[in-house]
């Protein structure tokens, strides 16, 4: 994988830095002054170059344009307590993004380019890596088809890109959501497993009515019956009924594999808790509600980590939540930030560093 040196490198003339104010970062705004490039074509992927952030241009026939072959990751970088720069787990979000790439009919990026190519490009922009707590690059590695015909085929040629992003805490308000019952995000055989782009455009218009009923986001059940719980807007979610975490399990193929419901499940373990990876009815939800057994509910992505849950309605039944206390997602939320900053011990070597 120590390929990194093929990598062509064009630094840009000036750094945008000095202009971005870190103490006030906005989600997605700023870009550093570098991005990744990879060509597909005949087959094989092309080295790698690393130039100056800026627009792309293209035909109005590309392929991604008209049907949609895209597929994105969402990893961050720290810059650890102890000076070293690093990513969390970026070897999980690289075995997803290839299996996107595989339900989209696209080809598959080696790890050279995905894993040693967002290395060196950190390295290239590592000022950019904050090392205020909790602040971090947010790396966003793409794939799109790039073939300039609008016949329906899976394209020939293909752009692999990787972009960086400086991203400060998430503050997430405490959700309001309802228990979804017309529009669906995933069926078993579709793409809900897959990070691309049109679960998001599907996920925009629901997204619309339930902020103009006053939500925040939607519960999104199973397009059959609407009796199972699937995911909370675009996050994996958990519940605690008694001393259990409950989260949906993947076996249907509608839930997105997190990398953060992955780390969750991991800490809680660390923390002795049974964590059921299952189906999860919302009538079971209701039943422990009323006992007095469903104490904690939240989202887990990695934008925010965790996102608790204030209000849960279904139908005309309102289940409500104190965030203030909710000392389960407290406690792994500051686990994995800590990990994340360095200041935890990382068991599982979760940390990748930039260099080498
Ligand atoms: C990206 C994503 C998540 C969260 O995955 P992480 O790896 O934890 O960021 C959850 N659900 C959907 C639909 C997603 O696209």
């Amino acid at each position: 994988m120590q390929t990194m040196g093929n990598i062509k490198v064009t630094k840009a003339t000036t750094s945008k830095r000095a202009s971005v104010d870190f103490s006030n970062l906005s989600f997605g705004k700023h870009f550093t002054d570098h991005m990744l490039v990879a060509e597909y074509s005949n087959g094989s992927w092309q080295t790698p170059e690393i130039v100056p952030y800026g627009p792309i241009s293209f035909d109005p026939s590309m392929a991604t344009i008209h049907y949609g072959q895209s597929i994105f990751e969402g990893i961050k970088a720290y810059r650890l307590k102890s000076g070293v720069e690093a990513i969390f787990r970026p070897y999980d979000n690289f075995k997803r993004f290839n299996k996107s790439a595989s339900r989209m009919e696209m080809p598959s990026v080696p790890e050279e380019i995905f894993i040693g190519g967002m290395k060196q490009l950190l390295q290239v922009d590592a000022a950019w890596i904050p090392e205020e707590y909790d602040h971090s690059l947010y790396v966003r590695p793409f794939m799109f088809a790039t073939d300039e015909v609008i016949g329906v085929n899976p394209s020939t040629t293909y752009k692999f890109m990787i972009i960086l992003s400086p991203v400060g805490p998430y503050y997430a308000a405490p959700m309001k959501i309802y228990v979804e019952e017309f529009y669906v995000r995933a069926v078993p055989g579709g793409v809900g497993f897959a990070k691309t782009s049109g679960n998001y455009a599907a996920s925009l218009h629901p997204a619309a009515v339930a902020k103009k009923r006053g939500y925040d986001q939607i519960l999104w059940t199973d397009a059959h019956e609407h009796k199972y719980v699937q995911e909370c807007g675009t996050m994996n979610v958990f519940f605690v009924i008694g001393d259990k975490f409950i989260t949906p399990g993947l076996e249907s193929g509608t839930i997105l594999e997190g990398v953060t419901r992955d780390s969750v499940i991991a800490v809680a373990n660390d923390m002795g808790k049974v964590v059921e990876e299952r189906e999860i009815s919302v009538d079971e939800l209701v039943d422990a509600y009323k006992a007095g057994l469903l104490t904690e509910a939240f989202g887990a992505g990695t934008a925010a980590t965790i996102a608790k849950i204030a209000e849960l309605r279904y139908k005309d039944f309102v289940m409500e939540f104190d965030p203030g206390k909710m000392p389960l997602a407290d406690e792994i939320k500051s686990i994995l930030t800590a990990i994340r900053d360095g200041i935890a011990p990382d068991p599982r070597g979760w940390m990748l560093s930039i260099q080498g």
